[in-house]
């Protein structure tokens, strides 16, 4: 089949959906792949490096126009137009936005969005949540530790001792544990909320401590379960003495760092103004849920504000600023999920019946597979 590595041309965005470790095992089965000039640069990923890997180095046109297309971030409008009709796509093609769905259809594509995977022990390897969050949590620790004016570490010197930061971490996924992990390598005393119960364990082998906050009805501990290890909105009540125990800490905290999410939802806000407010000057909060609305009632997205001596970081899209990396895993993914997708005579071979496949299809040559709204 011949395949297309497009570079990606939203703001911000520096990785790549291939590395050369992965077009060499594409070549190796016996495709052709064509990677757009200087796509992979931003990612360490030279023009020179894919040539020797199989590839041949295209323009813009030839990359989309392959009959598979490999892609980051849900496709801009003068890319799907460049498109060819009945081609096939995979990335990360936002499986909760219905009008990015539509304009694939549209475009009579057969459209794959990696993010909708199951959570399952089979589909670990193609899991980008995972993938990239992992690297958006380790990398958010990094950026609030420079923004921080004081040192993470408790440190005795002949000047006088520092105290450690006290790390908060609301949510505690594949991001807020590495968070934790991230925090605590770097000396910091860590604290750290979710709703999932199943996670206190975890928090604690990462040398956390879990800001327990107690199930009152049986209502409140079903819905914390999840549903596929996913979180649901939890009720008021439970969120109001959330809300009081965050509150609490918020005080005593150097450093936020908050990561909930619910799939397919605005995030749910759980640091308000007013916390913001009792925070000790120089702090730091860093809102991972920016771009689904925000953890944080104050975060900007794209943005770094002061607010009442608190600086509060907005950055979008974490994952690629760590993008050499970010790109290795992420392509390695997209690998994975090809062998789901591709015959042994390198076709392309939908089968619907295969849990993950069926999860990750969006549309199918001009049918339209997945509807949220
Ligand atoms: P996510 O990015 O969807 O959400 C981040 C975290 O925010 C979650 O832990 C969620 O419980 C939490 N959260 C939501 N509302 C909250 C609130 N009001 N207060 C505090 N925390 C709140 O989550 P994720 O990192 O994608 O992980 C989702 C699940 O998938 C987890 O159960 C994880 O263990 C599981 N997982 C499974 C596999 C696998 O088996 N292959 C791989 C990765 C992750």
């Amino acid at each position: 089949m011949l395949i297309g590595i497009p570079a990606e041309t939203r703001a911000g965005e520096a990785r790549v959906a291939a590395t050369a470790e992965t077009v060499k095992k594409l070549a190796a089965s016996g495709h052709r792949v064509v990677v757009e000039a200087g796509a992979g640069l931003r990612a360490a990923q030279t023009d020179d490096a894919f040539r020797a890997a199989g590839a041949e180095i295209v323009d813009r046109a030839a990359a989309l126009g392959a009959e598979l297309v490999l892609k980051v971030r849900l496709p801009q409008d003068d890319e799907l137009a460049a498109m060819r009709r009945g081609a096939a796509l995979i990335g990360m093609l936002e499986p909760f936005n219905d009008a990015g769905i539509a304009a694939m259809n549209a475009a009579g594509l057969t459209a794959f969005a990696l993010e909708a995977a199951p959570r399952t022990t089979r589909a670990q390897s193609m899991d980008v949540l995972s993938s990239q969050a992992n690297i958006a949590g380790y990398k958010a620790v990094l950026l609030a530790a420079t923004t921080y004016g004081r040192m993470m570490p408790m440190m005795m010197t002949a000047a006088g001792t520092v105290k450690a930061a006290r790390v908060l971490i609301l949510g505690a996924g594949v991001a807020g544990l590495q968070a934790i992990a991230t925090a605590k390598r770097l000396g910091a005393v860590i604290e750290a909320s979710d709703v999932r119960p199943a996670v206190k364990e975890q928090i604690e082998s990462l040398g956390a401590k879990f800001v327990d906050v107690p199930f009152e009805t049986e209502e409140e501990r079903e819905i914390a379960q999840g549903v596929g290890g996913y979180a649901r909105p939890m009720p008021a009540a439970w969120m109001q003495r959330q809300a009081a125990a965050v509150a609490e800490r918020m005080k005593q905290a150097d450093i936020v760092i908050t990561t909930a999410l619910i799939p397919g939802r605005k995030a749910p806000v759980l640091v308000t103004e007013e916390m913001v407010k009792s925070m000790k000057p120089g702090s730091v909060i860093l809102d991972m849920a920016v771009e689904q609305g925000g953890n944080c009632a104050l975060s900007e997205a794209g943005a770094t504000v002061v607010k009442y001596g608190v600086s509060i970081i907005g950055q979008p899209n974490l994952p690629a600023t760590v993008p050499a990396d970010a790109s290795a895993l992420y392509a390695r993914n997209v690998l994975d999920f090809l062998k789901l997708v591709v015959d042994k005579d390198g076709a392309l071979a939908v089968n619907r019946e295969d849990d993950i496949v069926a999860a990750c299809l969006l549309c199918a040559g001009g049918e339209l597979v997945r509807r949220n709204g």
